[in-house]
């Protein structure tokens, strides 16, 4: 495949400008390592509408069926005017690959945002989004969204990057526009989308068989959107080890005896969490490359994401697929 660049949106204070409330910036490190391989979109909501920095906080309080944005210091409520900015910014924003958003923000948190049940100073709060972080999951339904607070997390960071890539590699086949380059992708990424979702996979291989002659764009349409479903959440580690057992199927015959005790050995390794993912497909891959296995060869599986980012998701810590 071709390389690509993806194309992420990012909160602007995640490293890009002294905009937070108090006039501080986040430097994180997992975005500066990510810089040299996307095209960064970034913008900051709270400057945006005006609020000035430094700026007195602001909270997002449940009123009724909406949400207010508050600053209590002030008594100033910024709701609807941030509620019809994040409208019109996302209704205009070309989509990018992902998104990775600033964590609690009341503004472009996601998740994990505190919402305070009344406009009482004391008032308590139960988890939900911030205003702007609302509008990107509603409009952008299907892209990758991730804060930089979750990202830390091995797994989630892994099957980020994936999705990410894989969206930008499906967008530059978009272009091409033409069925070949369609099949190809679907061809690169099967075993990709079978560790995801194999029921996916499947249904996304009859798309492109397009039995019916569908028009090409009807069938473009088809194959986003179940790609999109497809790899909305992280693989379990079993479908890790269901395919890479697939793959070691088509040339275990020719391996000697010593070779496939290890390879069984390293899958228990990795069942009790001794060993990343990447112990078994690289040992896999390098079958496939003893073997002239090009079809194997040609599976993003084995690096769906540059290289020079592996070694910042695959520390061996935690579970990842
Ligand atoms: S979290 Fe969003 S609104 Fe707040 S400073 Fe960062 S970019 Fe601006």
């Amino acid at each position: 495949m071709d390389e690509v660049r993806p194309r992420l949106f990012m909160s602007r204070c995640l490293g890009f400008e002294h905009c937070r409330w108090n006039g501080e910036v986040i430097n994180d490190e997992f975005i500066r390592q990510l810089e040299p391989f996307v095209d960064i979109i970034h913008e900051c909501p709270e400057m945006a509408i005006g609020l000035g920095c430094p700026r007195d906080p602001v909270r997002v309080v449940r009123d009724g069926d909406t949400m207010e944005l508050l600053q209590p210091a002030t008594g100033r409520r910024f709701g609807p005017v941030m509620r019809s900015w994040a409208e019109a910014y996302c209704r205009n924003l070309e989509a990018p690959d992902g998104f990775i958003l600033k964590s609690r923000s009341p503004s472009c948190g996601f998740k994990d945002v505190k919402v305070y049940a009344s406009f009482a100073p004391e008032s308590g709060s139960k988890p939900g989004a911030g205003i702007f972080g609302a509008e990107v999951v509603r409009v952008f339904e299907g892209i990758p969204i991730e804060d930089e607070g979750r990202l830390r997390n091995f797994t989630i960071r892994e099957h980020f990057l994936g999705a990410v890539w894989t969206l930008a590699r499906f967008r530059a086949v978009k272009k091409k526009g033409t069925m070949g380059a369609l099949v190809d992708f679907h061809a690169s990424h099967k075993y990709f989308l079978l560790l995801h979702n194999q029921k996916e996979m499947r249904l996304m291989g009859s798309i492109v068989a397009n039995l019916d002659k569908k028009p090409l764009a009807e069938v473009f349409s088809q194959y986003e959107a179940e790609l999109k479903k497809a790899l909305a959440s992280p693989p379990k580690y079993t479908s890790l080890i269901n395919v890479v057992q697939h793959t070691f199927g088509g040339f275990s015959e020719s391996l000697s005896k010593e070779e496939r005790a290890l390879f069984i050995n390293l899958i228990e390794q990795y069942r009790d969490e001794r060993i990343p993912a990447s112990v078994l497909l690289q040992l896999v891959r390098s079958w496939a490359v003893r073997f002239g296995e090009d079809y194997l060869l040609k599976q993003v599986l084995f690096q769906p994401y540059p290289l020079s980012l592996v070694e910042i998701t695959d520390s061996g810590k935690g579970r990842s697929y």
